[in-house]
């Protein structure tokens, strides 16, 4: 078998190269070990957790009526095998549509493992019958898009049932008693927050000083003090776990740091450190593909790897690790095998989180800027001044941006709240744009809504806010 373009992996970097090069009349052969087309994200990340967490936002919301509104509508009954169905009914429909669209572009789809021979020819492994005889497939070019998995660190490796990573969390076969979430990132706060909607009682510990070390501190602020509320105060920073004993009724963990006691049993134990690329076992010593110590694929910034007819994308290719960072990646690539000359160059990825409230922000951090030496500007504007966040109660929120002093152009902005996923678009269309903030200011936002918080954020840095009281400046 000879395919012009061999795509590897069907996630979204992977299927939006296939998708996009097949649209530009390509004949390309997309191979993913998987039965469904959808990665990571679809199958076992973005959307499952989203199902999730959309069940565990209303039990939220049904709660906060009961107790701050006076409409109470008694105890939530969880029929945890209607939940999971709905969830995995969600996966499947797209998954289903992913097929139906690779069908429709005519992209050949083969469930195999690749794996390369040399630098023009990949083995494929499997027993699906789409697979070509002998497995061996040439092509003129490939994209690497096969993704990342999980990190287990040495004390955390055990062959308990009750110790699980995200994909295995996702599934939902149980709501633990008890659950133990190692890591305080994107995967810890948004599983570790289903669970606890969901009724188990979560402990969370995260080895640094404070959850989420790569986001501005006065964004996680708001986090930490609900979520702390939310699993009574079981929520250790300064710890890590440094052994692991699996008997027949809980798992037995022994913490250092500042956990009320060295050694807990639990019920479940969730692993969140964080994820490596997969890279490992996918023949790349067969080629002239470089790789750093976390297996990333060394890439210029044209996608493109030391073969360069071979280009990669997505997480094997670095961080972000997020879905639309690695399509956009796609995008790129499709570009460059077209002989354009564009580069993965963006000022704004946004990146989400999408705990209660949600955090979101895009383009420098002021936590970057300092380490960049970067003079910048911030002009905050708290949702307590909010007419909409007071009307729903949840003023727990606060809007950012960062201004370059000089230009006065929009190069950052993050904001926590109800929605923030939602609300950060506008942000990277403006930090994309290079506006300035009077572009902002300018634009009238619809009123009361927490997207005015952006026009609210512009017009404190101007002097020119009429919710709070900030001098003009002159
Ligand atoms: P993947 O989606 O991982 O796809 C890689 C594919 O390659 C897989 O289908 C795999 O089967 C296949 N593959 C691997 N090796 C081979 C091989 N040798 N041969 C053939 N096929 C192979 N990101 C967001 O932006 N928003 C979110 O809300 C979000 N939530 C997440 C929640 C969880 C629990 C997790 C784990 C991740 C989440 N992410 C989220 C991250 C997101 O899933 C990834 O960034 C995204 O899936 C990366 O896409 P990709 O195409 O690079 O790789
Ligand atoms: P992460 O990097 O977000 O967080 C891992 C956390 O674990 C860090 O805070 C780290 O300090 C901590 N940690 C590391 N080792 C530890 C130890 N031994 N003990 C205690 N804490 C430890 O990683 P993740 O949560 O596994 O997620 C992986 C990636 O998946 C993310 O970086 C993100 O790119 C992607 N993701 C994105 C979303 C989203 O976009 N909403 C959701 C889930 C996952």
């Amino acid at each position: 078998m000879h395919a012009p373009l061999a795509v590897i992996g069907g996630g979204p970097g992977g299927y939006a190269a296939a998708f996009l090069a097949a649209d530009l009349g390509v004949d390309v052969v997309l191979v993913d070990a998987a039965p469904r087309l959808g990665g990571t994200c679809l199958l076992h990340g973005c959307i499952p957790s989203k199902a999730l967490l959309h069940v565990a936002r209303v039990l939220a919301e049904v709660e906060e009526l009961g107790q701050d509104w006076g409409v109470a509508f008694g105890q939530p009954d969880i029929d945890l095998a209607h939940v999971r169905s709905r969830k995995d009914k969600v996966v499947a429909t797209l998954a289903g549509g992913l097929q139906q669209l690779a069908k429709r572009r005519g992209v050949r789809v083969v469930c195999a493992r690749a794996r390369f021979q040399d630098a023009n020819t990949l083995q494929l492994e499997g027993e699906s019958d789409s697979i070509p005889d002998g497995g061996v497939m040439t092509f003129d070019h490939a994209i690497i898009a096969t993704g990342s998995s999980p990190i287990v660190p040495e004390p955390l490796r055990t062959a308990s049932q009750r110790v699980m990573d995200s994909e295995e969390a996702l599934r939902l076969e149980r709501i633990p008693d008890s659950l133990l979430v190692v890591g305080g990132g994107y995967i810890g706060l948004e599983l570790g927050t289903v669970y606890t909607r969901l009724g188990s009682q979560v402990t969370i510990v995260e080895m640094a000083d404070r959850l989420l070390p790569a986001v501005d501190s006065d964004l996680v602020k708001h986090l930490q003090r609900r979520l702390g509320k939310l699993v009574e105060d079981r929520l250790f920073l300064n710890t890590r776990v440094v052994n692991m004993v699996d008997s027949p009724a809980a798992v037995e963990v022994t913490l250092e740091g500042s956990a009320s006691q060295a050694v807990e049993k639990f019920d479940a134990v969730l692993v969140a450190v964080g994820r490596r690329a997969a890279t490992r076992q996918l023949g790349l010593e067969k080629t002239r593909i470089q790789v750093d110590s976390l297996g990333f694929i060394q890439c210029d910034r044209q996608q493109r790897t030391a073969e360069p007819h071979i280009l990669a994308v997505g997480d094997v290719a670095g961080e972000p690790m997020l879905a639309h960072k690695a399509a956009h990646q796609a995008r790129t690539a499709i570009d460059v095998l077209q002989g354009k000359s564009t580069e993965f160059d963006k000022r704004a990825i946004p990146a989400v989180i999408f705990t209660d409230p949600e955090i979101a922000w895009a383009g420098l951090t002021e936590q970057q800027a300092a380490m960049a030496n970067r003079r910048v500007e911030s002009a905050l504007f708290p949702w307590a001044a909010s007419g909409r966040a007071q009307a729903t109660g949840r003023t727990d929120g606060l809007t950012k941006w960062l201004i370059d002093p000089d230009s006065r152009q929009l190069i950052g902005c993050g904001i926590v709240g109800v929605g923030a996923g939602e609300l950060i678009s506008e942000a990277v269309l403006a930090i994309e744009m290079g506006c300035e903030v009077t572009d902002v200011t300018h634009s009238v936002h619809p009123h009361p809504t927490l997207s005015e918080t952006l026009m609210n954020a512009a017009e404190v840095f101007s002097g020119t806010a009429l919710e709070i009281y900030k001098p003009r400046r002159r």
